[in-house]
C-alpha cells in the first residue's frame, strides 16, 4: 500500500486545447457547467494499493465497464468549489479544507474510502494550475470545481466496492440565477429528499437523483427551485434540492434549520452565520415550520428568506407555493440583509476585504 498523504502527479498536456478565440467567447458568457476546460485530474484508489497514480490528463470521456459498480449501485459522492481570480492575478480556493473534510464525511457514509486532506487539496490545486487561463474575468466569474469519487470496481455484487476512481474537473461559471432577482420555491407535499438515518448530510449523486422528480414538479407548478420539508413530518423546513435555506425577522435576527443528519452542511451556510455573527446579527439555529413560515411572511414579522450555497452564493426567495397555499415575502426582491451577507462573502472570497477567518487559500 503506497500510503502516500502526496503523491507527485504526471501532467499530460492537452495535445487539442481550445483555441483563444472559442476560450474568450466562453469566458465572456459561461453560464453554469455548460463548457468543460481542457484538463482533468484522475487519482486511482484500490484496496490492494490505496490511493495511488494521480495524473493530469486531458479532458475526454472515460471508458468503464457496463458492469462497473457506480452505474447499479450508486456509490457516488461529489463536491463543488469556486477558484477566483485574485485582485493581483493570483488564484485562491475559498476554505479547500472544509470540502476535504465534508468529501471525507461523505465518503465514510458511503462505505468509500477517505482521502488523505493534503491529497484532495493537491488535486484543486494542479487542476486549477493546469487551467487558470479558464477563470473568467467578468463580474462575479470563477472557475466551479468538481471533484467526485465513484465505485469503479467492475462487479455486480453488492456490496463496498474495492476499487474507486476519483477525478477533478472544471467548468468556467457565471451566475447561477441568470436574471433572477428572487426565486419562487415550491414547497413539495409528496417528496422527501432524505430521512434520519438517511444519506442526507452526504454530498452523494443519489440524493440529487432523488430530488429531480420534485425539481420537475416545482418548474411545472412554475417554481424556480423545491423546498424540502422533513420526511418525519412534513412540517420543518429543511433545505433545497442543492442550498441550505435562511430566514430573517423583523428584529433583525437569523434563523436556519439545525444540522441533524438530514440537511446538507453547506460551507457558504456555516461562513454566512460566521460572518452574521461578527456582525452582532442574533443567529438561531432552530427547526421552522412552513405554518410558521407562512404566518410570518404574512404578518410581516419574516423579513427575508434566502438560499445559499456555492454554486449561487446568495438568492433571495420571493414566494413560496404549495398544493394549497401561497404566501410572499417582503417586496419579493432581493432582501437587504441577504445582500449585505453575500457582497461581504463575495469581497472574503475574491481577496478584496480582510479574511479574519483565514479562509482564502492563494494557490497561486
Ligand atoms: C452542496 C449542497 C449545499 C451547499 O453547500 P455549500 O458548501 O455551501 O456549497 C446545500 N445543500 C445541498 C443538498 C448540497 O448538495
Amino acid at each position: 500500500m503506497e500510503d502516500a498523504t502526496v503523491l507527485d502527479f504526471e501532467f499530460e498536456a492537452h495535445p487539442n486545447p481550445v483555441s483563444a478565440e472559442v476560450l474568450a467567447e466562453t469566458l465572456a458568457n459561461p453560464g453554469f457547467g455548460k463548457a468543460l476546460t481542457d484538463h482533468m485530474v484522475v487519482i486511482r484508489y484500490s484496496d490492494e494499493k490505496g490511493w495511488h497514480r494521480p495524473t493530469v490528463e486531458p479532458h475526454a470521456p472515460i471508458l468503464i465497464n457496463p458492469a462497473c459498480a457506480v452505474l447499479h449501485y450508486a456509490q457516488e459522492i461529489f463536491e463543488g468549489l469556486k477558484a477566483y481570480r485574485l485582485p493581483d492575478g493570483g488564484a485562491a480556493l475559498f476554505r479547500p479544507e472544509a470540502n476535504a473534510r465534508r468529501f471525507n464525511d461523505s465518503a465514510e457514509r458511503m462505505a468509500m474510502p477517505k482521502m488523505p486532506e493534503e491529497l484532495f487539496l493537491a488535486s484543486l490545486e494542479e487542476m486549477v494550475k493546469a487551467d487558470q487561463g479558464w477563470i473568467p474575468e467578468i463580474e462575479g466569474g470563477s472557475l466551479y470545481l468538481r471533484p467526485f469519487m465513484f465505485a469503479s470496481e467492475t462487479f455486480l455484487g453488492v456490496k463496498p466496492a474495492s476499487e474507486f476512481t476519483y477525478m477533478v474537473i472544471a467548468s468556467p461559471a457565471g451566475a447561477y440565477f441568470k436574471g433572477a432577482e428572487s426565486v419562487t420555491l415550491w414547497a413539495s407535499e409528496h417528496y422527501t429528499r432524505a430521512a434520519p438515518g438517511g444519506t442526507g448530510a452526504a454530498k452523494c449523486g443519489g440524493n440529487y437523483a432523488a430530488s429531480l422528480v420534485a425539481q420537475a414538479e416545482a418548474i411545472r407548478e412554475g417554481c424556480h427551485q423545491v423546498v424540502f420539508l422533513d420526511a418525519a413530518e412534513r412540517r420543518w423546513v429543511e433545505e433545497l434540492g442543492g442550498m441550505n435555506v435562511m430566514f430573517v425577522f423583523e428584529d433583525g435576527s437569523i434563523q436556519t434549520p439545525p444540522l441533524g443528519g438530514t440537511i446538507l452542511p453547506g460551507i457558504t451556510r456555516d461562513s454566512l452565520l460566521t460572518l452574521a455573527r461578527d456582525a452582532g446579527i442574533t443567529v438561531r439555529e432552530e427547526r421552522y415550520g412552513i405554518d410558521q413560515w407562512k404566518a410570518d411572511a404574512e404578518s410581516g414579522k419574516l423579513r427575508e428568506a434566502f438560499a445559499c450555497g456555492t454554486a449561487a452564493v446568495v438568492t433571495s426567495i420571493g414566494k413560496v407555493r404549495g398544493r394549497d397555499f401561497e404566501f410572499t415575502i417582503g417586496n419579493q426582491g432581493p432582501g437587504l440583509v441577504a445582500q449585505k451577507l453575500k457582497s461581504d462573502l463575495v469581497a472574503i472570497q475574491r481577496g478584496r476585504a480582510p479574511d479574519p477567518h483565514g479562509w482564502v487559500k492563494r494557490l497561486f
